[in-house]
């Protein structure tokens, strides 16, 4: 059986996609919402600049990933995944994160075959390099431009990803909903029948 490269993202799309919330409206003294979030940089939703944003990840960033709830189901699927296919992680976190972004992994019992950390949104070529056959995502900017370069994307819900999506990115609502399409995709031979 073929063994795909599945590229997945950390946060929002492996985690709950607003963990970091509470910890950013007692550190800014705001009252944001989950609802109230509809960009994926936050700090317009929270009223604060770039900057300030920077320096609270700066400080709190470590803590918040340790912290990071996992989404419902993640687990058993990413293990499911991982005894046929290669799971690779590829995310903005900074390369200063790489050990917390690890010991999370241990702590939720999260298998995987690679760990990239860009420090940037740019996953194109890292999904490449990587050959991946599928990546699973929140931002809806990554999903766009991965899907613009071939690679099909299973976009998890949030609300700051709701807007049209190409064919190849396919909204989903759970992890329960990704192994349909990676099964099928292998059953097939070909992403594109697995639409
Ligand atoms: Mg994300």
């Amino acid at each position: 059986m073929k063994r795909l490269n599945i590229g997945v993202d950390i946060d929002g799309t492996l985690t709950e996609p607003f963990y970091w919330l509470r910890r950013a409206n007692a550190y800014f003294g705001t009252d944001v919402r989950e609802d109230g979030i509809v960009h994926y940089d936050y700090h317009e939703a929270l009223g604060v600049s770039r900057q300030e944003s920077d320096v609270f990840y700066d400080q709190l960033g470590e803590m918040l990933h340790w912290e990071a709830q996992i989404r419902p189901g993640a687990q058993l699927v990413i293990n499911r995944l991982f005894k046929q296919h290669h799971i690779h992680f590829i995310t903005a976190r900074t390369q200063s994160m790489q050990q917390v972004s690890l010991d999370w992994f241990r702590k939720y019992d999260i298998p995987h075959d690679s760990l990239t950390l860009l420090g940037n949104t740019e996953k194109i070529a890292t999904a490449k390099q990587l050959r991946c056959d599928w990546f699973i995502e929140d931002r809806y900017e990554n999903a766009v431009a991965l899907a613009a370069s071939n690679i099909p994307v299973l976009l998890i819900d949030c609300s700051y990803n709701r807007k049209p999506l190409p064919d190849n990115v396919i909204r989903i609502n759970s992890w329960s909903q990704v192994e349909p399409y990676i099964d099928t995709t292998v059953s097939m031979g070909n992403w594109e029948l697995a639409l």
